[in-house]
C-alpha cells in the first residue's frame, strides 16, 4: 500500500489525538519552535530538574552544608537512585547502583564478570558495539589474559556451538546504536547461559524505551547511562546492575573507600560492603545524581508497555514518512521494518548525512548523524509526536530538493 502525503498528514493527526501518553509531554521543558529528535543522545530537560537542582544547591548545599550527607540523603543517593532505575530494568531493589560513567561501569562489570568464570579464555563482544564497549572489552581481556572476540549477536548461537565452553562473558547491547536494530535479549541471554557464560548487557539505548526484565531473564550484569532516554542531563551518572546471586563472590576492580563495609572506620585494608554497595567507588557526584533522581520522576505512573507501543508507532510512522517522502530522493532506511526488531530510533543512509544533519538543525529539526552516512532520528514516547516526525521528513525533503545544504566531507 502506498501512502499519499495527505494520508500521512491525517495519520499524524489521528495518532496524536489517540495518544494516551500525550499528557506526559508536559513533564518536559521543550524548546519553543524546535523539533527535538536527539533524545537518544541527550534526553530533553524534565520540568522537575531545575526546581530540584535549585533546592539542592541553595538549601542543601548552601545552608545545610555537610549535614546534608545524612539529612538530605546524599550518602545513600547512589543506591536509592539505583533502585529507582532498577524499576525500569525489571530489577528488584538492592542490585543497582548509580554513579560514574557508563565506561567506568563497563570496566567494573566486564572485570567482575570475567573473574567469575576462571579458566575460560574468551570475552565475546559485538564488533558493531559502541566504541567504548569494544575498547573496554579489549582492555579488560588484555589485563586478565583473555582474548576479546567480535561475534555479531546474529552469529552468537553458531559461535557458541563450536567455542561455547571457552567463553567467559558475552557483552552486548539490545539496541544497535547505529541502525536501531533490537536484538532478542532473552534468546541471547539463554544461549550464553547454556554455554556456561555470563552476560553483560549495555542498556544505554534500551532503558526507558521498553519493558526490561533483568531479574526474570536471569541477566548477570547490566550497565547504562543516565543521559539518553533517562533524561538525567549532560554527563548524568550511569548505573550498574549485578544480579543478587553474584554479590557474595563479586570482586570489583576499583575498590574505593565508599564501597567499604565500614567506610568511616577508615581501616587499613579493604573489606567490601555486602551487596551491590561494594560497587560504589569514590564520593558520588551529588549534584548530578540528584538531578537524575528528579529526572526519573517523569516515569512515575508510566506503563513501559505503553511507552514501547507508542515508540513503535512513532518509528513505524517515521519509516512510512521516509518511504513516501525521502526514499525517492536517495534515502535508504537501515532500521528493521519488523517492529519486534526495532529499538527507539530510525537511521537513514544518505551520502551527505553530515551536511544534511546541519541543515536540518538550521531549520529547527535537531537530529544527529553517525559517520560516515547515517542520519539518526530518535523518538522518546514521553514527548515526541507523530506530527514532529512528519515535519522532520518534510523539512529534510525540502532541503534536498532545494540543495540547501553543504557537502561536508565525512
Ligand atoms: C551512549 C553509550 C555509551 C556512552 O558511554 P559513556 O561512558 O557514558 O560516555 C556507551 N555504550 C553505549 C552502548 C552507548 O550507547
Amino acid at each position: 500500500m502506498t501512502t499519499t502525503p495527505t494520508a500521512l498528514d491525517e495519520q499524524a493527526a489521528r495518532f496524536d489525538v489517540d495518544d494516551a501518553l500525550a499528557p506526559f509531554r508536559d513533564r518536559f521543558l521543550l524548546p519553543d519552535g524546535a523539533v527535538y529528535l536527539d533524545g537518544n543522545s541527550l534526553g530533553a530537560l524534565p520540568a522537575a530538574v531545575p526546581r530540584a537542582l535549585s533546592d539542592v544547591v541553595t538549601r542543601q548545599w548552601g545552608t545545610d552544608l555537610i549535614r546534608s550527607w545524612e539529612s538530605n540523603g546524599w550518602w545513600t543517593a547512589p543506591l536509592r537512585v539505583g533502585d529507582t532505575i532498577g524499576r525500569l530494568l525489571g530489577a528488584a531493589p538492592g542490585q543497582t547502583v548509580a554513579g560514574d560513567s557508563t565506561s567506568v561501569q563497563l570496566f567494573t562489570a566486564l572485570s567482575a564478570a570475567t573473574a567469575l568464570r576462571p579458566g575460560r579464555r574468551l570475552l565475546v563482544t559485538d564488533p558493531g558495539h559502541f566504541p567504548t564497549d569494544r575498547y573496554l572489552a579489549q582492555a579488560v581481556a588484555g589485563r586478565q589474559g583473555l582474548e576479546a572476540r567480535g561475534v555479531p549477536p546474529t552469529d552468537l548461537a553458531s559461535f557458541l556451538a563450536s567455542e561455547g565452553d571457552r567463553v567467559a562473558v558475552v557483552s552486548y547491547s539490545p539496541v544497535d546504536f547505529r541502525t536501531g536494530e533490537l536484538h532478542d535479549m532473552r534468546a541471547l541471554t539463554e544461549a550464553a547461559h547454556r554455554a556456561g557464560a555470563l552476560v553483560v548487557w549495555d542498556l544505554c539505548h534500551a532503558a526507558g524505551t521498553l519493558p526490561l526484565h533483568l531479574d526474570t531473564l536471569g541477566v548477570d550484569f547490566a550497565v547504562g547511562c543516565g543521559y539518553k532516554f533517562l533524561n538525567g542531563g549532560p554527563g548524568a551518572p550511569a548505573y550498574l546492575y549485578v544480579a543478587r546471586r553474584h554479590h557474595k563472590a563479586l570482586e570489583t576492580p576499583l575498590p574505593g573507600w565508599t564501597g567499604h563495609a565500614d567506610p568511616f572506620g577508615m581501616g587499613r585494608d579493604y573489606t567490601p560492603a555486602p551487596g551491590v554497595a561494594r560497587a560504589r567507588i569514590g564520593t558520588p557526584p551529588v549534584l548530578s545524581l540528584l538531578a537524575l533522581e528528579a529526572a526519573l520522576t517523569v516515569f512515575d505512573d508510566v506503563d513501559l508497555a505503553q511507552v514501547r507501543a507508542k515508540s513503535l508507532s512513532l518509528t513505524g510512522f517515521f519509516l512510512d514518512c521516509a518511504a513516501e517522502l525521502l526514499a525517492p530522493l536517495g534515502f535508504e532506511s537501515v532500521t528493521p521494518a519488523d517492529p519486534a526488531r526495532r529499538g527507539s530510533h530510525v537511521a537513514l543512509r544518505h551520502p551527505h548525512a553530515r551536511g544534511l544533519t546541519r541543515a536540518l538543525g538550521d531549520h529547527g529539526v535537531i537530529i544527529d548523524m553517525r559517520a560516515p552516512d547515517l542520519l539518526r532520528f530518535g523518538v522518546n514516547a514521553l514527548y515526541t509526536t507523530h506530527r514532529e516526525l512528519l515535519t522532520a521528513a518534510h523539512r529534510l525533503r525540502t532541503i534536498v530538493e532545494q540543495a540547501a545544504y553543504e557537502e561536508v566531507p565525512t
